[in-house]
């Protein structure tokens, strides 16, 4: 539950805000998943006035402001085509007017196909905290120890490459629903290629980073060997892993 409400209008204030003693303090992107019910008490710190919320094509890459909502970057025109497919695939119409693109990968499940293809395009996430210089953390590092990483820090900005080609395939219920088993493959012109994985557990998984695309299918099996809950077994999930990972791998050829 939210007890008090700040909304600084400089990165300094926020960063102060964020980094103060007793009551804990986090930053409020769109709040729909903040403003659920919950037994514990926080203090949030409104990013709205900040400007955080600019889409930016400098030469190769994409820098995407914390605070932009997923709908505009769905109508952005420097948004690529298969960014704004997983952004549908994500959230409805009127979340996706709230959601952040901070506050989205900050909360996102196992089962999030959008943390699943930006996991898989090694996107960068700009973090700042007060009296630090800024760094750039890729996202893979940050999204299984969120909370520990997140302490007193403000993500900015998340950057994408665009030297990159990036597919995703899915396999849910009905076509509208969260995967049961999703991946995300990018492959960079040198070869470089990244398989992730989502539909399951916490959050989506690496499975693999290699220079060339060769194990891709076995990658998938083993990361998704023990992947089994109410929802598929594990059984399931590892076979579908490795023919979505190979035919994801093909669209992309
Ligand atoms: C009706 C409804 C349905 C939903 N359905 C789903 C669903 O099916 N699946 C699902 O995964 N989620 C679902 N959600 C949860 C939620 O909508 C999404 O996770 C959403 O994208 C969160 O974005 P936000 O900007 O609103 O984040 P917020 O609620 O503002 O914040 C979420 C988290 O991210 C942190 N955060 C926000 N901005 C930053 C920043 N700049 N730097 C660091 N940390 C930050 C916050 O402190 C908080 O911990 C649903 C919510 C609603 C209201």
């Amino acid at each position: 539950m939210i007890v008090e409400y700040f909304r600084p209008e400089t990165l300094v204030e926020a960063l102060d805000l964020l980094s103060r003693k007793g009551i804990k303090t986090v930053p409020l992107g769109g709040g729909t998943a903040l403003n659920q019910p919950s037994a514990e008490q926080v203090a949030a710190v409104d990013l709205q006035a900040l400007g955080l919320n600019q889409v930016e094509l400098h030469g190769q890459t994409l820098a995407v402001g914390a605070m932009t909502t997923l709908q505009a970057i769905l109508e952005h025109p420097d948004t690529p085509e298969v960014l704004a497919k997983v952004i549908r695939y994500e959230a409805s119409y009127n979340l996706r007017q709230a959601a952040t693109i901070a506050g989205t990968l900050m909360s996102a499940s196992g089962r999030s196909p959008f943390a699943t293809l930006l996991l898989a395009w090694d996107a960068l996430l700009e973090m700042h905290q007060a009296g630090k210089e800024p760094e750039s953390v890729g996202l893979g590092d940050v999204l299984p120890v969120r909370v520990e990483a997140l302490h007193n820090r403000l993500i900015t900005k998340v950057i994408l490459g665009q030297n990159v080609r990036v597919g995703y395939e899915y396999v849910a219920r009905t076509p509208a629903d969260l995967p049961l088993v999703c991946v995300s493959v990018a492959r960079w012109p040198s070869g470089r290629t990244r398989l992730a994985l989502g539909g399951y557990g916490a959050a989506p998984v690496l499975a693999m980073d290699g220079p060339q695309a060769d194990g891709l299918e076995q990658a998938a099996r083993d990361a998704y060997s023990q992947a089994g809950d109410e929802w598929a077994s594990a059984d399931y999930r590892r076979e579908a892993a490795a023919t979505l990972a190979l035919r994801c791998f093909q669209a992309l050829k």
